[in-house]
This record gives C-alpha cells, sequence and structure tokens, in this order.
C-alpha cells in the first residue's frame, strides 16, 4: 500500500473570481504535482522523497505561493519558508525567510539531511545553501504580476476581498505513505501578502504547519498561519491519534471543524496514515487538493464535492 495527498493552499475564493479556464489550470497543475509524486511511490521510492518531488513542481509553478508564485511583503521583497519531516525517524529540517532559493523545500531538506539543526533562517540559511552547493536565485525569479498588484491592493488599503483572504492562497504541501510504511509531510509557502517584520508563520513550524510521526500519522496545513502555530495543529491530530486513539478522519474533523473556528482559524489540512487512509479537510470555501491511492484513480478538488 503507498499513497499521497497534496495541496495547493485554502482560503476564500470566490467562484465568482474563479473562471472555468483557471480552474483547468489549477487542476492540471495539481495533476502535475501529483504525478511527480505518485511516480516515485509507484518505483518504490522514499515517501520523503515523493513529498519533495510533488512540492517542487508546485513550488515551480507561478499560480502557487511557494517558490516562484511567492507573494510579495509590504517592503515588495519575498520571504519563503518550507518545512519537511519524515515520519520513520522524527528528523525535520526547516528554513524560513529565505529570498534567493528557488526550492525552499529542498533545501530544507538537506538542513534536515546535512546539518546538525532543524530550522535556519534568512542569511545564514542561504550561506549554508551556497555550502552545500545550491545557486541562488535572483530577486527577480520570485516576481509576478499577478502577486505584485495583490500588494498593491493591499497597500492601497483595499481590505475588502484581500487581506486575509486571497492574499495567502497558495501555499502548497504535500503527504506520503510509502511501500515500506514510512510517513512523510512537506510545506512550502510565501507566507502572506504584504507581511512585515521578517513574519513567519505555520507552514516551517515542525508541529504546527508540519508533521510527520510514522506512530499516527503525516500532516501538511494551509491557512492563516498565526492561529495554526497557536493551535499547534499538525501535532495535534497526530496526537489526537497516538494518545486518543482517534481515527484519522476524526481526529482531523475535530482540528479543523472544533479547534480551528473556536480561534476564528480559517483553512485546512491533508493528511494521511499508515494504513493509506488520507483525509483532506478544511473549514473555508475551498482547497486546492489532489490525493492518489496505489492502484486507485487520481482525485482533484477545489471546492466541496
Ligand atoms: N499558512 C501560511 C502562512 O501563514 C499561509 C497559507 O497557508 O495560506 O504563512
Amino acid at each position: 500500500m503507498f499513497g499521497l495527498a497534496i495541496h495547493g493552499g485554502a482560503g476564500t475564493m470566490p467562484r465568482t473570481e474563479m473562471s472555468a479556464e483557471r480552474e483547468l489550470e489549477y487542476r492540471a497543475a495539481l495533476a502535475a504535482a501529483l504525478d511527480a509524486g505518485y511516480a516515485v511511490l509507484q518505483g518504490g521510492g522514499t515517501s520523503l522523497e515523493a513529498v519533495t518531488r510533488a512540492v517542487v513542481n508546485l513550488e515551480d509553478n507561478p499560480l502557487f505561493n511557494a517558490g516562484r508564485g511567492s507573494v510579495f511583503t509590504h517592503d515588495g521583497g519575498n520571504e519563503l519558508d518550507a518545512a519537511i519531516m519524515d515520519g520513520s525517524s522524527l528528523r525535520a529540517g526547516a528554513v524560513c525567510g529565505v529570498t534567493h532559493i528557488r526550492n525552499p523545500i529542498e533545501l530544507a531538506r538537506t538542513v534536515m539531511e546535512h546539518s546538525d539543526y532543524v530550522m535556519l533562517s534568512g542569511t545564514g540559511a542561504e550561506e549554508f545553501a551556497l555550502s552545500r552547493g545550491f545557486a541562488l536565485v535572483p530577486r527577480s525569479y520570485f516576481y509576478t504580476p499577478e502577486r505584485w498588484r495583490q500588494l498593491e491592493r493591499i497597500r492601497a488599503g483595499d481590505t475588502g476581498l484581500s487581506a486575509l483572504t486571497i492574499s495567502h492562497i497558495g501555499t502548497v504541501g504535500a503527504v506520503a505513505l510509502d511501500e515500506a510504511g514510512h510517513l512523510a509531510a512537506a510545506t512550502s509557502t510565501g507566507g502572506m501578502t504584504g507581511k512585515r517584520y521578517n513574519r513567519i508563520g505555520d507552514s516551517p513550524i515542525i508541529g504546527a504547519g508540519t508533521y510527520a510521526d510514522d506512530r499516527s500519522c503525516a500532516v501538511s496545513a494551509t491557512g492563516h498561519g498565526e492561529i495554526f502555530i497557536r493551535a499547534a495543529v499538525a501535532h495535534d491530530i497526530c496526537a489526537r491519534m497516538r494518545f486518543g486513539g482517534r481515527p484519522l478522519r476524526e481526529a482531523v474533523r475535530e482540528v479543523v471543524f472544533e479547534e480551528l473556528p473556536a480561534l476564528n482559524g480559517e483553512g485546512g489540512v491533508i493528511a494521511i496514515d499508515r494504513q493509506g487512509e488520507i483525509a483532506m479537510e478544511f473549514n473555508s470555501e475551498g482547497m486546492f487538493r489532489a490525493a492518489r491511492s496505489a492502484g486507485q484513480a487520481a482525485q482533484i478538488s477545489i471546492y466541496r464535492t
């Protein structure tokens, strides 16, 4: 048994703003990333490699708020965060506030595999990247006109649709179970549009936006990061399974529909357990998501089905 689930962000995304053409673009992008991860698992590869390949694919696609399509900070820059975790060893790696790394998830994995640390930030993370042979990309690599327009709307004080709704949508993540029975999770994001003061969200925080433990499940979250940190979302879901004996779906639903709303936290999570059970739940209008279990067809959805 093996399986994989991915997300491309959750939030308020009015259907009226989603043209049929745009929806097709998103579906194709999710299908491509799912295929990239699934191919690894089908070839007998590890869950760690599968989540890495799926997330790299999403980071390279300007549709998503991660890697190339990352949102802009208040100062017009891009600060990227990512984390990865190996459920078999509980090893983890994370980077935050990087500005010249094309694929932050690969750097997070390198931190996990080739450093004595779990989390590196900013210029230090990039110095480490250089020491490991990463190429730095110019800041202009992250420029996309649509993200720039979103920043301009927020700077102009448009708090209607934008500020907490469209502004952060597009964080990406993946969770996988491999044939050997091991779990892994990965999450990557540009954070919130217009963020200031080197703000860091939940995505790179182990236990908040990302967690994997073979004794319970692997989780990647997306949503209003400040709340997800306070609710320790990813670890909470794992703990409900491990200590509370909850099945995966119940653990996920309790956190997404009870814990988060109690704090006004909007968003969702994807999760997978050792039986290959997959849960993809969100309390927002939609969540870009896709999943595929061994030998079965891919499922791709955006709104509630
Ligand atoms: N959780 C991300 C953050 O707060 C944003 C998102 O998932 O939409 O940085």
